[in-house]
């Protein structure tokens, strides 16, 4: 791989033509054309916050350097941005006049409505690039070292970088964009940002249904002009969630959702019924997880453990404790009852307070409560064997 250090350009150079596509987040053309600000392989501009951006216009005004800028040169002899989109976009779209800084006397400042020397000073600063030219396979690996400064790429922007093509680009279209009319009803059971690709990557390791690396199933279809499988697969998901679940609840944010469709899909489920099992165990207090609650409910209410289950408090423990104490005590047999109508010599037993444990009479999932009156102390070995909720 060759490379060649620049150190003419300016920001007016680069800022020559500056095309911006606000509805898609990213800076896509500068330096007259000769400069393609947002390849494939990029991710979309992050910096539009009022603060990194903002940071980027306030370094050029102090004269300090932005840091190294890398870009491609390609066989046709264009350039693309390799690293320092997010930089390059910023002050793009600041000498535009997308975005207003604060000036000393705190009002909000567009370049236009900067003095002349200021705007001159932006315009006039130096950019160090280095330009490099070689095979596509040794630039993205190369990419992947230099991106661990500033905002790190997440693992899927690396993918994305890595297998970029045909495929990607369409399921960017469809994943990565905040606009997509779907995104609101995916983001409630999906967590990360479309612009982060946090949707792609869910939607990428649903379709792969842990049999395949999320790599390995890009890499397969690399090259492919339709994202079919996955768009497919991603919206079996989502309507299987919908029509089971008419409730949409915070919790069902961030579930494995593709490890649950897989395993319970092909189940018929009672929606009106399953409604009301979801606001039931919403309202006891004794379900602490309710995550769980939608495994619980899908897997048909069988492990408990899924909604830790309130346990006793110290309070209650302390009055049982000493209850059954003094009876065992007047009785002369253990204070565990199971311990009680044993043949050993547990059978007399006293034990103290830390080494028993409290226990549900009747079970939760048979519908006992967490109450003082439905609470027995075990010795922790009976507590275990026991072992429900
Ligand atoms: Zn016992």
């Amino acid at each position: 791989m060759k490379t060649t250090l620049l150190t003419e350009l300016t920001v007016k150079d680069i800022c020559e033509g500056f095309v911006y596509n606000e509805l898609e987040a990213s800076g896509l053309y500068g330096w007259a054309g000769k400069l393609t600000i947002q390849p494939e392989y990029q991710r979309n501009y992050i910096y539009a916050d009022g603060k990194k951006d903002v940071a980027v216009i306030e370094s050029l005004l102090k004269s300090y350097p932005l840091g190294l800028i890398y870009f491609v040169k390609t066989k046709s002899g264009q350039y693309e941005v390799l690293d320092g989109q997010q930089r390059i976009t910023s002050f793009g779209r600041f000498v535009t006049d997308k975005f207003a800084i604060m000036s000393s006397g705190n009002t909000p400042q567009i370049f236009s409505g900067l003095p002349n020397d200021k705007q001159k000073l932006i315009l006039n600063s130096h950019l160090t690039i280095y330009v490099c030219e070689g095979e596509e396979s040794e630039i993205k690996e190369w990419f992947k070292t230099i991106n661990i400064a500033g905002v790190p790429l997440v693992q899927q922007e690396l993918l994305n970088s890595v297998y970029s093509g045909p495929f990607v680009t369409l399921a960017k279209a469809e994943f990565s964009n905040s606009h997509n009319s779907n995104m609101q009803k995916w983001q409630s059971y999906i967590k990360g940002s479309p612009e982060r690709q946090g949707i792609l990557e869910v939607a990428l390791k649903w379709v792969c249904k842990g049999e395949c690396d999320v790599g390995e199933y890009m890499s397969r279809h690399r090259n492919d002009n339709n994202i079919n499988e996955l768009k497919t697969y991603f919206n079996s998901v989502i309507d299987w969630i919908s029509s089971v679940f008419i409730d949409v609840k915070k919790e069902m944010c961030g579930l494995e959702w593709g490890r649950l469709y897989e395993k319970f899909h092909k189940t018929p489920y009672n929606q009106k019924e399953i409604s009301k099992r979801v606001n039931e165990l919403y309202e006891d207090y004794a379900v602490t997880c309710h995550k769980g609650i939608f495994e619980y409910i899908l897997g048909g209410e069988i492990d408990p453990k899924l909604l830790n289950i309130r346990l006793f408090d110290d309070r209650i423990k302390k009055k049982v404790y000493a209850r059954q104490t003094n009876e065992a005590k007047e009785k002369g047999i253990s204070n565990c009852p199971y311990c009680a109508i044993g043949n050993n010599s547990y059978r007399t037993k006293i034990w103290n307070l830390k080494d028993m444990d409290a226990d549900h009479v009747q079970a939760w999932s048979k519908g006992g409560v967490t109450d003082e009156a439905n609470c027995q102390m075990l010795c922790k070995a009976h507590n275990r064997s026991r072992g429900n909720a």
